[in-house]
């Protein structure tokens, strides 16, 4: 069966820029079983409800300012999923899920795609998160996607795994040394992770060092607890890879399995 993932997207260079991350990336299709299709809960899509995208054909959404052209010409034409927008409405029967026919794929979907899935040939849907709702919202939301699995789904949670963004200054080095409050975040996270400690996790925001300073907001850590809700309690987890970008913007990735 197909693990559950959950990336680190970073910023949208990660697209054209060689990095660590984008080296994991683009090695993350070949390295797992082909899916039938791609669900992706993505940082990038925050709605009141969790709503399923199945547009017509999936748009490029460039949702990011002031970066080179060249990022703007990118596109990811991979089929839309509306059969699997209808499975995912239905599995979140009592959740008030609802679809939108409209949305394509935002920058936390397609970049990581780009990379992994680089022939675009696998139907792919996005689910909104909602933020207002914190981790526990999230753990269930992904345990409703479950069955998915077992019907060849890949399921995608995309964020960042510390993201204070307020800490970006131009000129900054991509491999400027880590910070001391992201070390320890990430460790006690990397820690309760591995111990399929999901009782922690869901109270992260409370008992792990530092977590509101690295997640100001919380739209890029809870497509984490999608992936972890939606791989059920028993599920083993492996860390995928480690890196750090601009000293506090760490690239970590998941599958659980
Ligand atoms: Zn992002």
């Amino acid at each position: 069966m197909l693990p559950t993932l959950f990336l680190s997207h970073g910023s949208p260079m990660t697209a054209l820029e060689d990095t660590p991350a984008r080296r994991f990336l683009a090695g993350l299709g070949a390295a797992l079983p082909p899916p039938k299709a791609i669900l992706v809960a993505s940082a990038h899509w925050e709605a009141a409800e969790p709503t399923l995208s199945a547009p017509a054909r999936n748009e490029t959404i460039h949702d990011f300012y002031g970066f080179p052209r060249p990022l703007y010409e990118l596109r990811y034409n991979a089929p839309a999923a509306p059969a699997l927008a209808a499975r995912a409405v239905d599995l979140l029967n009592g959740m008030g899920a609802v679809v939108d026919h409209a949305r394509g794929l935002d920058h936390g979907a397609w970049v990581p795609l780009l990379l992994g899935w680089p022939e675009a040939d696998v139907p792919v849907a996005q689910i909104s998160i909602q933020t207002h709702l914190g981790a526990a919202h999230h753990l269930t939301l992904g345990a409703a996607l479950a069955p998915l699995r077992d019907e060849g789904v890949l399921i995608i949670g995309s964020g960042s795994f510390t993201h204070d963004l307020r800490r970006f200054r131009r000129g900054v080095a991509l491999d400027a040394p880590e910070t001391a409050d992201v070390t320890a975040f990430s460790a006690w996270m990397n820690e309760r992770i591995l111990a399929r400690d999901v009782a922690a996790l869901a109270d992260y925001r409370r008992q792990a060092p530092y977590a509101v300073e690295e997640h100001p907001t919380e739209e890029h850590i809870l497509p984490l607890h999608v992936a972890l809700g939606a791989a059920g309690a028993e599920a083993r987890a492996a860390r995928l890879h480690s890196s750090v970008e601009f000293g506090f913007m760490r690239m970590d990735a998941y599958a659980f399995s």
